[in-house]
């Protein structure tokens, strides 16, 4: 396994889903927590949450509770799918961190400043970070939705607060995330140092980067980063 060395860092930024844990493994307890509100108001000859699975990986994505119900017959599709958005949505996640991420929180841990910046509904990326128990592990944690979705990736709003918040700029910061198409944007503009993880299970892990916005270095595993500080 090749390491990647960077010297200088002060402040060390995580993306959460599929940097940090599988953003799959949040669909599937969602699924969990949505087939088992689906039974207990209806028929149901299979098993829901398998179903909806199965369709997760399907090219259809975003329809999978419109066609669940469907193959279920249900009469009033309409209101189910927004009330199963709804469980969905605010369902207490059983997620978990990656163990790489957990090692490298630790490695890490009173030797740079840590952050977490994160788009998505605010409600839902807090229940991960319960979930996740990054509250007693994380400095700052930057939830873009509580300004709206005008302030989500790319917007550099969340990364000028990290900035604001400890005093450091340029390459003192460091971002690690997973989507190349919205996540080095704005980090690279303020000169911020970039790692792109590409997880072979990662929802973005093929996402190619616009030109003059693709990250410094690209790794697979979290165990790869060697930081120093100054
Ligand atoms: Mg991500």
């Amino acid at each position: 396994m090749s390491t990647v060395q960077i010297s200088d860092v002060r402040v060390v930024v995580f993306d959460l889903d599929d940097t940090l844990y599988p953003e799959r493994s949040f669909a599937f307890s969602g699924f969990d927590a949505v087939a088992h509100w689906l039974q207990e108001r209806m028929d149901c000859p299979m098993d829901p949450a398998a179903r909806m699975r199965e369709l997760f990986d399907t090219h259809d994505r975003s329809h999978v509770f419109d066609t669940l119900l469907a193959e279920l017959g249900c009469d009033r599709p309409k209101q189910m799918v927004k009330d199963m958005i709804c469980v969905y949505r605010t369902h207490k996640p059983l997620i978990k961190l990656y163990d790489d991420a957990d090692r490298i929180l630790s490695r890490l841990a009173g030797r740079f400043h840590l952050a977490v910046i994160s788009d998505g509904p605010a409600n839902v990326q807090q229940n991960k970070i319960d979930a996740l128990g990054l509250q007693q592990r994380i400095d700052r944690i930057v939830l873009t939705d509580i300004w709206g979705p005008t302030f989500w990736k790319p917007h550099p709003r969340a990364y000028l607060e990290i900035e604001r918040i400890w005093d450091y700029r340029d390459s003192s910061c460091l971002y690690i995330a997973d989507n190349a198409e919205k996540d080095f944007k704005a980090p690279l503009k303020l000169g911020w140092q970039t790692i792109q993880i590409r997880r072979p299970d990662g929802v973005y892990a093929h996402t190619i980067a616009t030109t003059g916005s693709e990250p410094h270095q690209v790794i697979t595993t979290l165990d790869q980063v060697n930081l120093t500080s100054r």
